[in-house]
């Protein structure tokens, strides 16, 4: 069958999304080459793909995790590292001879090698495509956004000037670099839930959330604790900016008491006697299942991470957004324009919340059904959408399998008429 190859970033939002869909590519028997720091060997040979580690450590989860609060900062580590990645990537493909490549679409060096080497080519897109939709951006965004970059913009410049004299300037889209795209995009939500933009074309196909529990390493959670018949509140903000002890005494102060039982998730960045006296209704863990807990929980609070959106309304749970930087403020918009739940504090400096105003949105949340409504109306577009079946049909179309089974079954029903 076919050679695969796939070229990710280090970061669980991106990594996530292509397990399910690499698991169903090896279940029909294709080969995947996953390039990505050593730090995800286990998920990735447990989906089926084998694991090729990119060089030295600099492409580290810590060191992403480290610059992805400043999206002009982590533009910058992006092209430093396709200066690094882009001849190792290059020979890696010339040598495997892959018959297609994947990026995810932060991985601007896989963008470019199926520039310079012609390749089919999909990208990898675990987040909206927020480029160029009406009216998502706010005013009060702009001077944080300018602020933040331009003490980057001379590295940008000067990154992008020495990748154009090593490589030419086609390896730079003509529009925006990010999301970088390819001859066929999967973007991982609905067309309901996507905001139109011009920047969609009839390359980009919706899949839906790719979600597959039987993908994620295990993690212990005490089930016992969580009493039937009793709401039930979910908290986390993801696994990147998991440092805000701010929040999580937010949390802690305006829901102890609060009837509901409450599930916050801390990260390792944390730690929990930093939290002081939890109150019995809570229960703190450093990660928790978050698949198999949604499947319980009446309302997520979450910063706003892609999966953690999709994932909570996969299950049709409202949400509560506090966004913790501006590209996770504008899925939060999103959530509230489409009804399915309540964006908080997202002007800069963004996640900036009280525990009374936190507690608040959490009543109002629970008592009007309206939310969950509009969350399992988008859960049920999302299901449509076919999800990683559907992004592993689109991949394996573009290799024109599609075509040789229907030549062959064309054959058969010609033999069986002439037998
Ligand atoms: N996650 C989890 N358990 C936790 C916290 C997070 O399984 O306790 C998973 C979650 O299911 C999601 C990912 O980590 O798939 C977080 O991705 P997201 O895009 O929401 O946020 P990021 O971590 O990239 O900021």
């Amino acid at each position: 069958m076919a050679k695969l190859m796939l070229l990710g970033v280090p970061a669980y939002g991106h990594v996530n999304p292509t397990l399910p869909v690499v698991a169903e590519l090896a279940r029909r028997g294709h080969q995947i080459l996953y390039c990505n720091a050593p730090s995800f060997d286990q998920v990735i040979s447990r989906s089926g793909a084998a694991l090729v580690a990119y060089p030295d450590a600099s492409a580290s989860e810590a060191e992403f995790a480290k610059r992805a609060i400043n999206l002009a900062g982590v533009s910058v580590y992006l092209l430093q590292e396709t200066l690094r990645l882009l001849p190792f990537t290059l020979d890696l493909i010339r040598r495997e001879q892959p018959d297609l490549v994947l990026f995810d679409s932060l991985a601007l060096w896989g963008m470019q090698a199926t520039r310079l080497h012609p390749v089919a080519s999909v990208a990898s897109i675990t987040t909206l495509v927020q480029e160029g939709v009406p009216g998502i951006v706010h005013w009060p965004d702009y001077p944080h956004l300018i602020r933040q970059a331009l003490p980057h913009l001379p590295a940008l410049q000067r990154l992008r000037k020495q990748l154009v004299k090593a490589y030419g300037a086609r390896i730079f889209p003509r529009q925006a670099i990010f999301p970088c795209t390819g001859d066929t995009n999967l973007v991982y939500t609905s067309r309901e839930f996507q905001p139109a933009t011009p920047f969609i074309d009839d390359t980009f196909h919706f899949v839906g959330p790719s979600i597959l529990e039987a993908s994620r390493a295990e993690t212990e959670f005490p089930w016992e604790a969580l009493t039937p018949g009793r709401k039930k509140i979910y908290i986390s903000l993801g696994t990147v900016y998991t440092g805000n002890t701010r929040f999580y005494r937010s949390v802690i102060d305006g829901l102890a008491g609060h009837p509901a039982q409450v599930i916050l998730s801390i990260g390792h960045q944390t730690a929990l006697q930093d939290l002081g006296n939890v109150p019995d209704n809570v229960i703190v863990r450093p990660h928790v299942p978050q698949l198999k807990l949604l499947q319980h929980v009446d309302v997520f609070v979450t910063h706003g991470g892609m999966n953690s959106v999709n994932e909570g309304l996969n299950y049709g749970v409202p949400l509560i957004v506090v966004p913790q930087q501006l590209e996770q403020a504008l899925n939060g918009r999103q959530v509230a324009r489409q009804g399915a739940g309540i964006v908080l504090a997202d002007t800069p400096p963004y996640g900036q919340i009280d525990a009374g105003a936190l507690r608040r949105t959490v009543d109002r949340v629970l008592a009007d059904s309206g939310y969950r409504i509009n969350a399992e109306r988008l859960s049920r577009s999302f299901h449509d959408a076919g999800g990683y079946q559907r992004a592993a049909d689109v991949i394996t179309s573009r290799l024109g399998l599609d075509q040789e089974y229907h030549d062959e079954s064309e054959a058969c029903v010609r033999r069986l008429g002439a037998g």
